[in-house]
């Protein structure tokens, strides 16, 4: 569309409507409105409702315009009609508006009115000169997001003119089979978008407002429907590679079984059998694992990793920290040593003969299952033969390393199996939509006998109660955590502060074994304290928050998060899952300093309500929305514009078995559809 009309317009223009979003003819007439204003009706100043029921248009004649200085200086003028006087108020204005609103002057003023210290008022509201006969807008008014330097008519009169133009293009042309319009009641595109940018005169302007008129609901399939064939057009890509199939042999897996020390829950069965059914297929696997924390996903990527070994396949597993890569590796160890199977450990602090005796023993295929961090992806790396590749806490990583693991298969057209691992879990509707190149598996059981934790929040200042807790459980020989304060604005900082609490707490528990760990260590002394705590050489743990994920030590059954406030609801959430984790009852005490903000408060409650990881993250979503939620994923996932996911849940449904109808029947459609609405942005995501 390189020849459109906006190719025209001039360049700064066009370089502001980029800022927007808007680089073509058919971006401008996607641009939709955020909200109406009702222009076509005029309210007799008496008859204002007050309060919260939106804007009202009044006319009127200035009868006083005056500059006041009432806490500051401000604009006040008196707007008369035959019913009453509405007063206007301008705190930012202009020395010609003081003119332009002269006694005498007829003014037409939209704006939300209340009650005010002279009566009907309106602050700042849209007001501009009218004649006794200027006519009233006869549809409403359309108001769109817009950015400096463009305004809101100029913007309007640039859709106009697109809208007029793009009308008889084939770019506007209805992308949807007549069946499916039919079939899930939707009306046509053109008449959508044209009723939302033009909306007729006796439109319920409420159905506009709550998005739930049918155009609106036309425009909302439409994107999420995008959203579902780009995803799933890029499962299906990566479908059409070649894997490996691993079919299931269960010697070892039956030999580990036996070992352990539990019986798998039906859930982790459930999962287990899901995985193994991909690994036996010559389509490469690409399966995201969730798990609330501590539900037991490690043993499942232990079931699945065998599987792939059982058939002379390599398994690189990865985790995003050092305390948990060596944590993952200790255990994959002691699983799989007593099988013969030799486990590597690759990691950025190694030192270089070690390392290399590591990257011989993967390249000649002698160790069959690697551990490792960041490390793994490093170019040196050469794999004999990768199978499968198992990442933990997947969001994570990014894309791009993500990827660069997969360029370590060694034909081309072929990729290794993929098994991504999270504990936060992730909400059904965002897992429909944003995860919908995945196949998702859900451990939704956690394994018996673990006693809820009990969580606590304790202001600050009673924080010699919660010193004397912490030295009582310790002398009845368990174990603890004290979890230091995030300080996101600096890192050193954070150290600082873990060393003083340190500091601190060693000074007030003399008689107790207490260690610190955090970021800087280097990883040996990061794991021979890990490893002391673990075997209950140290009684106290003081720990920024680099034990937030995976780490597991099961007689420690009370942790203390100081400045819980500036934690993040996954993040507690997390931290709060490393107790608990034995048969012992967890105590969870957050510590909050006041005062609270409302988005502080209200996370403490829902940490302090729930302790199911699958609804906190769904209050999680509706407090941040999408956008924060999926942090890294965001990059390169076509990300929505107008569709709610709370509200259209159904719309998402209907999408998502269109998006495989049109891929399976109407290929041509689908390309269009995704055309219009991502163009080239389509090129996303190849892992
Ligand atoms: P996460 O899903 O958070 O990674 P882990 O895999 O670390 O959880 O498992 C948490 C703990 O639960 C571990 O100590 C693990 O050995 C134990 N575990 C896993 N599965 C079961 C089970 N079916 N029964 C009892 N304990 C289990
Ligand atoms: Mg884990």
């Amino acid at each position: 569309m390189k020849n459109d009309h906006f190719s025209s317009l001039n360049p700064q223009l066009q370089q502001k409507l980029v800022r927007l979003g808007i680089r073509s003819e058919l971006e401008l007439i996607l641009h939709l409105p955020l909200r109406y204003e009702d222009e076509t009706r005029l309210y007799p100043i008496r008859d204002i409702p007050d309060g919260k029921t939106g804007q009202v248009q009044v006319e009127g004649v200035i009868i006083h315009c005056e500059v006041i200085t009432r806490s500051r200086r401000q604009l006040v003028c008196q707007v008369k009609d035959a019913s009453g006087i509405l007063f206007i108020r301008f705190l930012h204005f202009y020395p010609s508006q003081v003119k332009a609103y002269s006694i005498g002057a007829r003014v037409r003023v939209l704006g939300e009115a209340r009650t005010g210290f002279f009566g009907a008022e309106m602050v700042h509201p849209k007001c501009r000169i009218v004649h006794e006969e200027s006519p009233l807008a006869d549809t409403l008014t359309p108001v769109y997001p817009i950015t400096a330097g463009v305004t809101q008519t100029a913007l309007a009169k640039l859709i106009q003119q697109a809208l007029s133009r793009g009308h008889s293009r084939e770019y506007m042309a209805e992308t949807l089979p007549e069946a499916i319009l039919q079939h899930y009641q939707l009306l046509g595109f053109r008449e959508s978008i044209a009723l939302l940018h033009q909306p007729p005169p006796d439109i319920t302007i409420d159905l506009l407002q709550s998005r739930t008129h049918p155009a609106w609901r036309r425009i909302k399939f439409d994107e999420l429907l995008a959203q579902q064939l780009s995803m799933r057009m890029h499962y299906r890509q990566r479908r059409s590679y070649r894997a490996p199939a691993l079919q299931e042999r269960n010697h070892l897996t039956h030999v580990l079984l036996a070992t352990l020390a539990f019986e798998l829950t039906v859930a982790q069965k459930k999962v287990l059998a899901e995985i193994k059914s991909d690994l036996s297929t010559t389509s490469p696997m690409q399966r995201l694992l969730q798990g609330d924390v501590g539900s037991g996903k490690t043993i499942v990527a232990a079931l699945a990793a065998l599987q792939a070994i059982e058939n002379d396949y390599q398994v690189a597993v990865m985790a995003p920290t050092e305390i948990l890569a060596e944590q993952h590796y200790q255990k994959f160890l002691s699983w799989f040593a007593p099988l013969g199977v030799t486990v590597a450990w690759l990691s950025g602090s190694q030192k270089k003969k070690q390392r290399d005796l590591e990257l011989n023993q993967i390249a000649a295929g002698h160790a069959m299952l690697v551990v490792g961090t960041h490390a793994l992806f490093q170019e040196q790396v050469r794999f004999f033969r990768l199978g499968l590749v198992i990442v933990d806490e997947q969001h994570r990583f990014g894309v791009h390393q993500r990827l660069a693991l997969r360029e370590k298969g060694s034909e081309p057209n072929w990729l290794p199996h993929q098994l991504m691992m999270s504990a936060t879990p992730i909400p059904r509707t965002l897992s429909m939509s944003y995860y919908a190149d995945l196949d998702v598996s859900v451990i939704d059981q956690l394994p018996p006998g673990r006693s809820p934790v009990v969580t606590k929040l304790i202001d600050e200042s009673r924080r010699s109660e919660v010193i004397a807790r912490v030295r009582e459980a310790c002398q009845a020989g368990k174990q603890a955590y004290w979890v230091c304060p995030l300080i996101e604005e600096s890192e050193a900082l954070q150290l600082k502060t873990a060393v003083e609490t340190y500091e601190f707490l060693s000074q007030t528990f003399p008689d107790l074994k207490i260690n610190l760990v955090h970021g800087r260590l280097n990883a040996q002394d990061k794991s021979a304290i890990m490893s002391a705590f673990s075997q209950g050489e140290v009684q106290l743990l003081v720990a920024t928050t680099v034990i937030e994920v995976g780490v597991d030590v099961p007689n420690a059954c009370l942790m203390v998060i100081e400045h819980a406030e500036r934690m993040g609801l996954s993040q507690l959430h997390q931290l709060r899952g490393r107790i608990g984790r034995g048969s012992e009852a967890g105590i969870c005490v957050l510590l909050y300093q006041k005062p609270l903000s409302q988005i502080a408060r209200e996370r403490l409650r829902i940490i302090f309500e729930h302790s199911d990881g699958f609804e906190i993250a769904r209050q999680d979503l509706k407090l941040r929305g999408p956008g924060e939620f999926l942090g890294t994923r965001q990059s390169g996932i076509p990300m929505l514009r107008f569709a709610d996911l709370q509200q259209d849940m159904d719309l998402l449904e209907a999408a998502r078995t269109v998006a495989e109808t049109l891929l399976r029947d109407y290929p041509e459609a689908a390309q269009r559809h995704l055309q219009r609405w991502l163009g080239d942005k389509n090129a996303y995501l190849r892992v």
